[in-house]
């Protein structure tokens, strides 16, 4: 069973190598053709930043957020070994790096919205960073929340109506990745 997914994500020197102004992403598959890992990185004449996430078992709270680079050279460099020099370029000008746990909430077995607590965002539908939705998803979610209470609506519904988006934009997107994979 895959373990959950874990980011890290730095800012770091330039990397001359590939188009500038482009999000580059290199995925990993396991052999049923799963990403196993993603590495992205970006950078134009102004900022570098990188992200990588790696399947693993969840991390203590203790082991998350801002950590050396050193412990994660090695795991870092084995996901994103597409392009080695790259990666070598970036983790020797990256002191530090952000870890996060990450996973996917699958929602099909959710208990529906309902009141007094109403989940949005992440707390309600968290998906992998890798997506690169969730914050959209969010602020959506939010929008949805807001026109429902000015508007003497139901916020309930609001969000049970923002499930059926997602998981639509869900099954969307997984028929497009086996598409292209
Ligand atoms: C490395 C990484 C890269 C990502 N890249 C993208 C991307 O490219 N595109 C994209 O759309 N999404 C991306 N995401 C996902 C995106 O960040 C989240 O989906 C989004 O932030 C969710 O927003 P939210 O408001 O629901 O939750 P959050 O942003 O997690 O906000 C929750 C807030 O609640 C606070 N909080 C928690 N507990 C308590 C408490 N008890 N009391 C008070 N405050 C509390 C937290 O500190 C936090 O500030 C990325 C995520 C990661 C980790």
């Amino acid at each position: 069973m895959p373990g959950r997914s874990l980011f890290t994500a730095s800012r770091s020197g330039r990397c001359g190598r590939t188009d500038p102004s482009v999000l580059h992403f290199h995925r990993r598959l396991d052999e049923n053709g799963r990403p196993t890992t993603t590495f992205g990185h970006f950078w134009n004449d102004a900022v570098a930043v990188w992200f990588i996430r790696l399947t693993r078992q969840e991390l203590a709270v203790q082991d998350i957020g801002f950590q050396p680079v050193g412990r994660w050279s090695e795991p870092i460099a084995v996901g994103a070994a597409a392009d080695p020099g790259l990666v070598a370029a970036m983790l020797a000008a990256t002191d530090t790096v952000h870890v996060s746990n990450a996973r996917t909430v699958p929602l099909t077995t959710a208990r529906a919205p309902q009141p007094p607590v109403i989940l949005c965002g992440d707390a309600d539908h968290a998906i992998t960073p890798a997506a690169g939705v969730g914050a959209r998803d969010a602020i959506e979610d939010a929008a949805a929340l807001y026109t429902a209470l000015v508007s003497r609506g139901a916020p309930a519904a609001a969000m049970a109506e923002r499930r059926h988006q997602i998981l639509a934009e869900r099954a969307q997107a997984a028929r497009m990745f086996r598409t292209t994979t």
